[in-house]
């Protein structure tokens, strides 16, 4: 029998082929209607045969485009029309809601990929071949809806035989925004510094409009990168600087030119066998290496696997990313060809400075953001001839306009208790974001409703606020609410840098325009001297001050959709408190619009403030002082490295001159490091700690082990608190570690192998994880544990603190989409403000 049905699909299904897919589909399965893009979704109209429309049904939400995102099909059954055909309906520009979700920008399809290298393909070798399935979305829309002319390919008419493609509903290419070849479509160039001197002014811009114009630029690339050089080449969000990851030279060139000493690079290899003979890729690793969103994640390397010096030295991972854009592709394809024809041998010698260094058979291409230190990434072709002008020798650019910076995302799996792998974010950027994270689904006491909309004290109608917020002052990100949804912007940096604060400020702009958002409501942290505080107050809007590690809690509940109460451990570098002191080991019971200080690490001097992030051996000294240490003889180390910063640290912390107090977490593992001898002399952001952790090493997987658990105990002692305390700023028990650091410090002087005490360490963490959870579920019978802030990137802190706390019959949440750092916050923020925006609707009397 014949019936009809109206079908509405929702979630990610404009950009994404999904309307072809449906007319395939309906062919496949003999069903006449149509299909249209309205305002919420994808709508359809099928008439057929009862059990093919069934299975028209199931495929349609089973099989969906690989980029799409289907979250919720509504079915009702309807009068029979009888279409004898099946149409893609175009709706008028009016109907179509300009906010339909896009998707962000898509690694190069297989289908696609392999075009490039089909020889008998009329875009063989074509550098920005695309197809509905993949290429760039949100770094070249200009304006939604998305439709070419509102994107920088406006500049490029389509040919003839494109233009077909584009109109062709049975096409892979059918309303390919991007679409192009070589005749119509954008071009690569290059220039390089004229006579091979890096300081000399650049030549003349030669463009590859044909494949043999474009293919010649390749081969030059290549021969440079070979030559051991250093080349920029336009990606989808931003520039990267390119060289040869198995030369040493060139690593120590790019280095010392883009002024970055210790971090690790990140590589580009060709496929994910290739990445399996330096790293081990679990089977949810490669899922994530293959996707769409072609991320850099950090993979645990082979111990025997040959790397150059100076690529990752001292770290168990190595970021590893795929070829995403269809230029990336062929780079590394070309460059694969001519190493393996220069150099035959399984094993070979180039560079190297220190005599031999023999280096892997795996071609590799390091791929590091083209800026300079901490600036943002260059997107612009003039800018990058002018602000790497000395970093690189050659510049491979093109002239599709990149619209909006997007620097890689980076991510890695971690052992998640009984989830098991899951992914965990260090930075999100291109391919996950601006999409948005669902707000709370979440009920205020005295109404029955949890509508975000309600009748207001006089009876009429109050709209959700559109919630602005700011995020911290580094690792910056901020969000937008619109409809119970946040926009998490993409990482966007450190904004104590003058030129990140202005594209934070150009990030913000767009993102209003695009989601067409204009914020009645602004959310900041409590930092007073934050610029983003500072501009959070210029606004004549009403601004919701969130305490740092109370976002940090609040953004991993909201992922998981919990609304508390929890217990909240947030171990974190440092962020303001409600006492002015600089919190960051902090236990916080929290719902979702208040919290109550329950514990913290007891407080410590940091001499010097901020300097003391980058002299960790202060940080030591300041814990030593607390914890009476300083005459232990495994300090002797400790105290002969600062010398006579010694006497000026005791200086500053008897007259309490730039001394704040901390209860950061992070910066007791700094101290543990510089104690250690492990990292004092910091190249970049979280070294300390990260080499804390690498320290380990192989000791990791040792199960028969004496943990001298009792000797390095957190200590759980009761805090006293003044008439002034409120129950934000003063908890009720502190984490004493002073045992643990003359337990440290006892091992270190009787010469105990380094890893055994970084282990020892690390594992008292742990437990005083466990013990402060049972603390808290033995006073409130809370069940649900939270863990996040910066410390928890440290996997095996996090992995074992997962694992002990489900143990102990916990629920335990991370975040799971966005970064336990820093990178969290704004959407906490958001959250927070948002929450109180509704208790302030329930008490003015819904
Ligand atoms: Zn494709
Ligand atoms: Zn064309």
């Amino acid at each position: 029998m014949i019936e009809a049905l109206d079908i509405q699909v929702k979630g990610i299904v404009q950009g994404v082929g999904f309307r072809p897919f449906v007319y395939r589909l309906a062919k496949k399965y003999l069903i006449n209607g149509w299909v249209l893009n309205a305002a919420d979704g994808v709508f359809i109209h099928a008439e057929g045969e009862g059990k093919l429309l069934d299975e028209f049904v199931l495929e349609l939400s089973d099989n969906p485009p690989a980029a799409s995102r289907v979250e919720e099909v509504t079915l009702k059954e309807v009068p029979l029309e009888n279409f004898d055909t099946f149409d893609i309906r175009f709706s008028d520009a009016g109907a179509v809601d300009k906010t339909t979700l896009v998707s962000p920008d898509l690694a190069t399809c297989d289908d696609c990929a392999w075009e490039l290298f089909n020889p008998n393909d009329r875009r063989y070798r074509y550098p920005f071949i695309n197809c509905t399935n993949c290429g760039p979305r949100f770094t070249i829309i200009e304006k939604l809806p998305y439709d070419r002319k509102s994107t920088s390919m406006k500049d490029f008419p389509m040919c003839e035989r494109c233009a077909a493609e584009y109109g062709d509903p049975l096409d892979r290419r059918f309303h390919a925004q991007p679409d192009a070849c070589f005749v119509c479509g954008p071009h690569v160039s290059w220039c390089e510094h004229e006579d091979g001197d890096s300081e000399a002014p650049l030549g003349p811009v030669t463009w590859g409009r044909t494949r043999e114009e474009s293919d010649t630029i390749l081969t030059r690339a290549v021969e440079l990168l070979l030559a051991g050089k250093i080349v920029a080449v336009k990606g989808l969000g931003g520039f990267h600087l390119v060289c040869d990851a198995g030369n040493a030279e060139a690593l120590a060139l790019l280095r010392a030119r883009k002024r970055r000493r210790g971090k690790a690079f990140a590589v580009m290899a060709s496929d994910v066998a290739a990445v399996r003979r330096l790293c081990a890729v679990s089977e949810v690793e490669e899922g994530v290496l293959t996707s769409a969103q072609r991320p850099i994640v950090l993979l645990r390397k082979h111990d025997d696997a040959p790397f150059a010096p100076g690529l990752a030295d001292e770290l168990p991972e190595l970021g590893v990313m795929l070829p995403y854009t269809p230029l990336q592709h062929l780079l590394l394809h070309d460059f694969s060809k001519e190493l393996a024809a220069r150099f035959p041998l399984r094993t070979r010698t180039r560079g190297g400075g220190k005599g031999d260094s023999a280096v892997g058979e795996v071609p590799l291409l390091v791929m590091t953001s083209g800026n300079l230190h901490d600036e943002p990434i260059v997107t612009d072709d003039a800018e990058a001839s002018v602000k790497l002008f000395g970093v690189a020798d050659g510049f491979l650019g093109h002239d599709r306009a990149i619209r909006a910076r997007y620097d890689d995302s980076v991510v890695r799996v971690i052992r998640a208790g009984s989830t098991g792998e899951a992914v965990q974010f260090i930075r999100r950027a291109r391919g996950y974001a601006p999409l948005p994270l669902s707000l709370p689904k979440w009920t205020p006491a005295t109404d029955g409703g949890g509508a975000a909309v309600g009748p207001g004290a006089d009876g009429t109608a109050v709209a959700p606020p559109f919630i602005f917020a700011t995020g911290p002052e580094q690792k910056n990100t901020f969000a937008l609410t619109r409809d119970g949804e946040a926009f998490v912007s993409q990482h966007i940096g450190d904004l104590e840098n003058a030129e990140t604060y202005d594209a934070w400020l150009a990030a913000k702009d767009r993102y209003e325009a695009l989601f067409e958002i204009c914020p009645t409501r602004v959310a900041c942290d409590l930092h007073p001297e934050y610029l983003t505080t500072k501009w959070a107050h210029d606004q004549e809007l009403p601004v919701v001050e969130v305490q740092h590690h109370f976002a940090h809690v609040v953004s991993a509940m909201a992922e998981h959709q919990l609304s508390g109460p929890v217990c909240g451990i947030a171990f974190d570098g440092t962020g303001y408190g409600a006492d002015g002191a600089l919190w960051g080991g902090e236990v916080l019971l929290a719902n979702l619009s208040a919290f109550e200080r329950f514990a913290n690490l007891a407080y410590l001097p940091m001499p010097g403030g901020a300097a003391a992030v980058k002299h960790p051996l202060r940080m030591a000294y300041g814990a030593l002082w607390a914890f009476d240490l300083l005459d232990h003889p495994g300090a002797h180390n400790m105290l002969a490295a600062l010398g006579e910063q010694a006497d000026i640290c005791e200086q500053m912390i008897d007259r309490d001159l730039n001394t704040p107090l901390t209860s950061s977490a992070g910066r007791l593992f700094d101290a543990a490091s510089a104690l250690l001898g492990i990292c004092v002399e910091p190249t970049y952001e979280g070294e300390p700690a990260i080499l804390l952790e690498a320290a380990i090493g192989a000791f990791a997987e040792q199960d028969d082990y004496d943990s001298a658990a009792e000797r390095y105990a957190i200590a759980v002692t009761k805090n006293t608190a003044t008439a002034a305390s409120t129950a934000q700023d003063t908890s009720v028990v502190l984490l004493d570690a002073a045992g643990t650091f003359r337990a440290l410090l006892d091992d270190f002087a009787a010469g105990v192998p380094v890893s055994l005490v970084a282990r020892r360490f690390h594992d008292a963490f742990v437990q005083a994880i466990v013990d402060i959870s049972l603390l808290v579920r033995g006073v409130y019978d809370i069940e649900t544990v939270v863990l996040t802030g910066g410390v928890f990137m440290n996997r095996y802190l996090v992995e074992h603190a997962l694992a002990a706390l489900e143990v102990a019959g916990f629920t335990v949440a991370v975040n799971r989409d966005l970064p336990p750092n820093d990178g969290c916050i704004s959407f906490g923020q958001a959250v927070v403000a948002w929450a109180a925006s509704k208790e302030n609707a329930a008490n003015a009397g819904v």
